[in-house]
């Protein structure tokens, strides 16, 4: 099959996009219509897409790529995709090529296998931009495309270090409108339905908030968040603003989100969720990112400063969170790191917890506790005997 008998060489003798296909025995492509002949390819900025209807993840990124691919032919007109099938047979070659609008190498399992080798594909599904010359130009673009959308286009590694670049220029640069407004959106929202300028926010101490109501953990920190939003809001001198960024399956729940939420939002389905999501590097919800009123990151883990320390770690910053827990280890000064008290059968340690119920007088606790490690028990130090 493979060789130079296809035609591995234009007229002039010189490599095309098409030659390495050509080399491993393609002779002919298929599209929706029928047979395009491989030659009328010669010029066009091509990507191999290495695909199988079996695989999930492939089929989770092909309406991606398929509304992508339509939107930048409009610009793009020398663009082409080339589906290279890791199917099992030609029935599910063909039943996962009906997904596609662009064009297919006829379903061979050696040919896929050569041009698996070529070009390195060691994961579907795998997109692969081709240079002029046939070859890839270096990189797997799924990943770009599934960060960063169109903005990825021409897919190669200059086009990705520039994008990481402008993320991270917004994650350090300090400008609050850079990161929260996108396109001609200039405001966030409230709960209660009011546009908030984001030029307003402008000098505030922010958290971004990264939350979804179907996830039971952030529920639970919602909680916490609230309480210590509610105490620093009613402190007049005090500006801080929290905005939800939402990764809510639907817009009702988004809606039964943000109207039990005395915070703002970046409204649904704005594409700056998902660009915060990638500039803050969010891997897991919820999450917290504190920013100072200089628009830079204070910190990354702000879920675990208000789970430890409330409304007492405002305003986030380092020394702040030095002094409180100075603070707190002088409560505990002269108190045992563990003892046995006659109320509970086992040793209990001293041990800094969230938030816990005392089981001797049933009143709510924080920060410091007297524990037993081996069952549930909770005591607060002041009700030692
Ligand atoms: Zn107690
Ligand atoms: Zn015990």
């Amino acid at each position: 099959m493979a060789g130079g008998e296809y035609g591995t060489e234009n007229i002039n003798g010189s490599t095309t996009s098409t030659s390495i296909l050509a080399a491993e025995g393609v002779e002919i492509l298929l599209s929706a219509e029928g047979k395009v002949p491989l030659s009328s390819l010669d010029q066009k900025k091509i990507c191999l897409f290495f695909s199988a209807n079996w695989c999930r993840p492939c089929r989770a990124f092909i309406p991606q790529l398929v509304q992508l691919y339509n939107t930048l032919r409009n610009t793009e007109r020398n663009l082409e995709i080339i589906f290279v099938s890791f199917d099992r047979d030609e029935n599910g070659f063909r039943e996962h090529f009906k997904l596609m609008p662009w064009l297919a190498v006829p379903f061979d399992i050696s040919i896929r296998r050569q041009l698996c080798n070529h070009y390195h594909v060691v994961r579907i599904p795998s997109l692969i931009p081709l240079n002029p010359n046939g070859e890839s130009v270096g990189e797997d673009a799924v990943k770009l495309i599934e960060d960063y959308g169109i903005d990825a286009f021409p897919f190669n590694r200059e086009r990705r270090e520039e994008l990481e670049a402008m993320d991270k220029m917004k994650r350090q640069g300090g400008k609050l409108e850079d990161l929260l407004l996108s396109g001609a959106r200039d405001y966030v929202v409230s709960g209660d339905g009011r546009k908030v300028l984001v030029s307003e926010l402008v000098d505030k101490t922010i958290g971004l908030y990264f939350a979804a109501h179907w996830c039971p953990p952030c529920r639970a920190f919602t909680i916490q968040l609230k309480e210590a939003y509610n105490e620093l809001k009613s402190s007049q001198n005090r500006s801080f603003e929290i905005i939800f960024i939402s990764t809510d399956r639907d817009p009702e729940e988004f809606n039964l989100h943000i109207t039990n939420m005395p915070w703002l939002a970046i409204p649904y389905n704005d594409k700056t969720q998902q660009d915060l999501c990638r500039i803050f590097d969010i891997k897991g919800i919820p999450a917290l990112v504190l920013l100072g009123p200089d628009g830079k990151t204070l910190s990354t883990n702000g879920r675990a400063l208000i789970s430890s320390y409330g409304s007492k770690a405002f305003p986030f910053t380092e020394s702040r969170r030095d002094e409180v827990e100075a603070a707190l280890r002088k409560e505990v000064d002269g108190l045992p790191h563990q003892v046995k008290d006659p109320k509970h059968e086992h040793v209990l340690r001293l041990d800094m917890a969230k938030a816990y119920v005392c089981d001797f007088c049933k009143g709510q606790g924080r920060f410091w506790v007297f524990s037993c490690d081996k069952c549930d028990f909770d005591l607060h130090p002041s009700c030692l005997d």
